[in-house]
């Protein structure tokens, strides 16, 4: 496919994925305003993630740090700006890395990993904190990523306590094998348990693009969407 047809093809697919979501939010008795649409990038090339910007998408999201980086840095190299969000599981080690580009990481799920982030984001110079929202493993399986829901309002008290780290909110992909109805209602109990810890904190990301509905009827304040916009991916990643 030429440049030009891939970008025409980007911009049919994020338009017809505004308008899904705007019908969401219509049906959800929701301002469309309230809901940040993430366009997760992950396996596209970054040519695609610019075009994207180019388009007015201004929140990119990417699952994996290795891939995360040289597209930050590809973007940044056209003059492009977004604003990245990493939204995959996240080893101690890579926490520097992610903090050089990284504006939101989604997926902070135990206190190791915060005080990595932390003093990643304390000596890398950043003009501003970096926000954090807790993943929770809603089943307890917390293999795929994730903090079971009893220890949630600790972890949320860690990060408020972080000077470079700012407390934003809950995030979470739906279980296999749950209705996105109940997993995102509990997900809500989770949001409000850190409303406890800080008030402010009131983003819920959840949703992609199988049950986005759902998350926006639930509440969620952040949907992160990739085959939706970008097309399928040819493998798992
Ligand atoms: C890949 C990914 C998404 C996007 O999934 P789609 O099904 O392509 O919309 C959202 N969140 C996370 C954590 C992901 O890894």
């Amino acid at each position: 496919m030429t440049t030009d047809a891939r970008r025409a093809q980007l911009r049919d697919n994020l338009n017809r994925t505004r308008e899904a979501l705007a019908a969401a939010c219509a049906d959800a008795g929701r301002d469309p305003a309230s809901v940040r649409l993430i366009a997760v990038t992950k396996t596209f090339p970054a040519a695609d993630a610019a075009a994207l910007a180019e388009l007015g998408q201004r929140d990119l999201g990417e699952n994996r740090d290795q891939e995360a980086a040289p597209k930050a840095a590809d973007l940044a190299a056209r003059g492009l700006d977004p604003v990245w969000h990493f939204v995959g599981q996240l080893q101690r080690n890579k926490a520097r890395s992610v903090a050089g580009y990284a504006h939101w990481v989604h997926s902070v799920d135990r206190a190791r990993l915060v005080d990595a982030l932390e003093g990643a984001a304390a000596s890398s110079g950043r003009d501003r904190n970096l926000n954090a929202l807790i993943q929770v493993s809603l089943d307890g399986d917390t293999s795929r990523g994730g903090v079971p829901v009893a220890e949630v309002e600790p972890l949320a008290e860690r990060i408020a306590a972080a000077r470079h780290l700012d407390l934003k909110g809950v995030m979470a992909v739906a279980p296999l094998g749950w209705e996105p109805a109940r997993a995102f209602a509990l997900l809500r109990e989770c949001s409000e348990a850190v409303r406890r810890v800080d008030p402010a904190a009131t983003e819920v990301s959840a949703g992609m693009s199988g049950d986005f509905r759902e998350a926006v009827a639930c509440g969620a304040t952040m949907v992160r969407l990739g085959r939706n916009v970008l097309g399928e991916r040819e493998s798992m990643a």
